[in-house]
């Protein structure tokens, strides 16, 4: 699954260059650090590199100048230009005019008051920010003064208990109004969250930012949302459109049965991930022919399109003895080369036309061998066996993200393929662990229908039976299809990129140490 789902009009779709930025903003700069491939990055863990992304961010692309304390949320700008264009879309589904003022209500605004200035600076909408902390208000206020944006966004603090009714204003229609509420129902939850479930399991790479009052909520966000929908219930079509954040999949479905309870006259849903942090969004409305599924079709289950590519084939040579040129012979060799390599290899198919192979690699164990070899044998070391330590190369940068409670994929940059989450790893170990036989895939794909005798075009095929292999695990370095064909005298391996940190450029380099090292 791909990991990236920006919305289609943010301008995070294309990273924005930190290189660029240190150059031109001192205050980013200042935090700005090389990692081992050279590459520039900032310490993910540190909320003061953090809210110096943020602000730098927001000041280089849209022109706001914005404070917050360190101890409170520091909101990511592409997870947050995210939910306000969905918000647009909502608009445009729920018919309402991009010509008239758009007016908005943004319940919990955090100190930052990210999303009432987002609005109001680049799309101009009217907005209603509330927040409970008196902290959190005030600078809230304070960033609405500084940006001179106080004709468009109102800053009110209100009780904890108040969520619309009592901050709507009386004979005042409103358009949407939008949430991000706490999402946990204690501390103890939030901690858990976080917290290493095995002694195996790296710490947290992101910090942590936002305090117990942001985070936290009797009841967690399901009880924060139904309040919200039992309020809008009472409310109808003073507000058009009702739609919250929700920080867990789980709450989806438990709030989504609350909207139907209510009889609401539509409801949409997507989700957007940043980083390695996905949030949902829900939606919903009372107005009467108002459909909001529209604009959950026009952002939902689109994530970055894969580029079709032509497959990677090379023809193996001839041995010397004719009666080696056999597919069982080669898809052997094949088998053996890739597990020498310490790649889980998973059969998919297996007759007279084809030998192919679902492959996994986790480290780099291909790159400069003979370099290796050297090292290792001038290096009196014992331990020569031991494969070199990953390596992402190419196009698979590695986006640090952020596990963090609150601190949604931290890297705000939407850049690269995402580091396995802490999740993901325990799931890696399980599949290097695995024992996979050949046999037992096959079977697998046989029982689901996957070992028909009908072959298509070897890649399509493997690409039909990897998507049938149950394969969990996430963040490895390649994943990637081989298969072993006839084509005409000649037999041929092809290969297919699945996907993978590594990016097509691990499999070209798998390609050349198979060309360097292949003998049958
Ligand atoms: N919107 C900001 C902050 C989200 S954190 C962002 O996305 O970055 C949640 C915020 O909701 C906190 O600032 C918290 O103080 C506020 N909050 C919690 N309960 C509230 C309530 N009943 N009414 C208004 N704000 C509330």
């Amino acid at each position: 699954m791909s990991h990236k789902q920006v919305h289609p009009r943010s301008p995070y779709r294309s990273p924005p260059s930190f290189k660029d930025m240190a150059i031109k903003y001192p205050r980013f700069r200042k935090f700005v650090i090389q990692d081992l491939s050279g590459r520039i990055t900032i310490d993910f863990r540190n909320p003061e590199a953090l809210h110096a992304l943020t602000t730098t961010l927001l000041q280089r692309d849209f022109g706001l100048e914005v404070e917050m304390p360190l101890d409170r949320l520091i909101p990511t700008v592409p997870s947050r230009l995210n939910y306000v264009l969905w918000v647009e879309d909502l608009l445009r589904a729920a018919g309402v005019s991009a010509d008239t003022p758009v007016h908005g209500i943004d319940i919990g605004t955090g100190a930052s008051c990210i999303y009432s200035l987002l609005a109001a600076k680049s799309k101009g909408w009217h907005m209603l920010a509330t927040d409970m902390d008196a902290d959190s208000y005030k600078c809230a206020e304070e960033n609405v003064r500084i940006n001179k944006l106080e004709h468009l966004v109102q800053v009110k603090l209100v009780d904890a208990t108040v969520l619309l009714k009592g901050v709507v204003a009386e004979g005042q229609q409103y358009d949407f109004c939008m949430c991000n509420p706490p999402f946990f129902s204690s501390e103890e939850e939030l901690g858990a969250e976080t917290k290493s479930r095995s002694p195996a399991r790296p710490p947290p790479r992101g910090a942590r930012t936002g305090s117990p009052s942001d985070v936290v909520v009797s009841g967690g966000e399901v009880a924060f949302v139904s309040n919200m929908v039992r309020e809008s219930k009472e409310l109808g079509t003073t507000i058009r459109v009702y739609s919250s954040l929700l920080g867990h999949k789980s709450s989806l479905g438990p709030v989504k049965a609350l909207l139907q309870e209510a009889g609401v006259s539509s409801q949409a849903d997507t989700w957007f991930c940043q980083g390695r942090t996905t949030r949902w969004y829900v939606a919903w409305t009372f107005a009467a022919g108002c459909d909001l599924q529209g604009a959950a079709a026009q952002t939902a289950g689109q994530p970055a399109k894969r580029k079709e590519k032509a497959p990677l084939a090379w023809t193996v040579p001839r041995p010397g003895d004719p009666a080696r040129h056999t597919l069982a012979v080669v898809g052997a060799r094949v088998k053996e080369m890739l597990q020498q390599l310490q790649m889980s290899v998973r059969g998919l198919r297996n007759n007279d036309k084809i030998q192919s192979y679902q492959v996994t690699a986790f480290d780099n164990t291909w790159s400069n061998q003979r370099k290796k070899r050297r090292a290792a044998a001038h290096v009196d070391s014992p331990k020569k066996d031991i494969p070199a330590p990953a390596t992402v190369t190419g196009d698979g940068r590695r986006s640090p993200g952020c596990p963090d409670a609150r601190c949604d994929g931290a890297t705000g940059t939407g850049e690269g393929t995402s580091e396995p989450t802490d999740s993901a790893r325990d799931k890696i170990a399980a599949e290097k662990n695995a024992p996979s036989t050949q046999e037992a895939d096959a079977k697998q794909l046989e029982a689901s229908g996957g070992g028909t005798t009908g072959l298509k075009r070897p890649v399509e095929d493997m690409i039909s039976l990897s998507k049938k292999l149950k394969t969990e695990a996430v963040g490895c370095l390649l994943r990637a299809g081989v298969a072993v064909v006839r084509n005409g005298d000649d037999i041929v391996l092809e290969w297919c990129f699945l996907e993978g940190a590594g990016g097509r450029e691990a499999l070209h380099q798998v390609l050349q140490y198979f060309k360097n090292n292949f003998k049958l």
